[in-house]
């Protein structure tokens, strides 16, 4: 089976991006430029930025799934040029910001510092000792919360606006070369591996700049129904970004989302880079937020043993033993 792609603004991936096998199932596979890809792409970034789909002009979306790792991916990924125009141009700082500071809530920060301070325990360090890379932090949106809390914050952002704002709230940005030549005590990675094009060199990467003992957290969309909903030619028309919500295909959304983990596919780029499983104390400063809402208490007193016990749930704890 022959797909098409535009080899001025796609590259093509022949081979599952983490094991490297060629035997492969394609799940779904549509012109870019033709609904309903098109008509969803148009509606995921609306309101984002300026979408240019002259750039999608001869290029199909692929989702693919490997018969080996089970990782599901697209075979044709954006070069260097896209990812600049998706990243800066399709998705502009001055629409988005606001939608950023909006979702600072009091139940989000809780989560979020609930979650930093039990990384933090982990280290044996004081705080003010602990090196921690953000990378790919977007709006700072953990990094602003693990500065606070006196660690020193590294972090590595694709966009200029987003490395502003974020210096404003303590982060050190440096590139990514530089960071490949540091040590840190905690690399941290809030949805970030799902939007590479090569996801086992980035992890290799950063696997390397752990300290011993040091910790590397995997957060990444979980694959839900997207599976069999892709297999059922069931593409959405409209992407529900607007409306908050998440279809099931949102995890290989195209053009972003490249890449969806399962936990085999996960710890299996793990394992090459020498780093084990790690699990978050089950027993955590639990806040419920604001609010005493009983499905929500429940949730946040069962997320430990659900992430702990769990399969493709979308997080992942690492430990560099050497
Ligand atoms: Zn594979």
């Amino acid at each position: 089976m022959t797909f098409n792609y535009n080899i001025d603004h796609f590259q093509e991936r022949t081979e599952c991006p983490v094991c490297n096998s060629s035997e492969f199932d394609v799940l779904y596979a549509n012109s870019m430029t033709r609904n309903p890809v098109l008509s969803y792409l148009e509606s995921q970034y609306r309101n984002q930025g300026d979408f240019d789909q002259d750039y999608l002009t001869g290029t199909d979306y692929v989702a693919c799934e490997c018969s080996k790792c089970g990782l599901m991916f697209q075979k044709m990924v954006p070069d260097g040029d896209l990812m600049g125009a998706i990243y800066n141009q399709f998705i502009q700082h001055e629409k988005t910001l606001a939608r950023a500071k909006k979702s600072l809530s009091a139940e989000r920060f809780i989560y979020r510092t609930n979650e930093l301070v039990s990384l933090t325990t982990l280290c044996d360090k004081q705080l003010c000792d602990i090196k921690l890379l953000d990378f790919g932090f977007g709006y700072a949106g953990w990094a602003r919360i693990a500065s606070a809390l006196g660690c020193e914050v590294y972090g590595v952002e694709i966009s200029p606006k987003k490395k502003e704002y974020a210096a404003g709230l303590g982060v050190i940005n440096i590139s990514e070369e530089d960071a490949f030549n540091m040590k840190f005590d905690i690399v941290h990675t809030e949805q970030v591996l799902e939007h590479v094009g090569n996801p086992k060199q980035l992890f290799a990467n950063l696997a390397k700049t752990l300290t011993p003992g040091g910790l590397f957290k995997v957060a990444v969309p979980a694959p839900a129904k997207t599976r069999q909903t892709l297999a059922a030619g069931q593409f959405p028309a409209q992407s529900e970004f607007d409306a908050g919500g998440e279809s099931d295909i949102a995890p290989l959304m195209p053009l972003e989302h490249l890449n969806c983990f399962t936990t085999q596919s996960i710890n299996r780029l793990a394992r090459e880079a020498g780093l084990s499983p790690t699990h978050l104390p089950s027993v955590r400063l639990v806040d419920f937020g604001t609010r005493l809402n009983p499905i929500r208490m429940t949730k946040e007193l069962m997320r430990p043993f659900y992430r702990r016990y769990g399969t493709d749930r979308g997080y992942y704890l690492f430990r560099c033993d050497s």
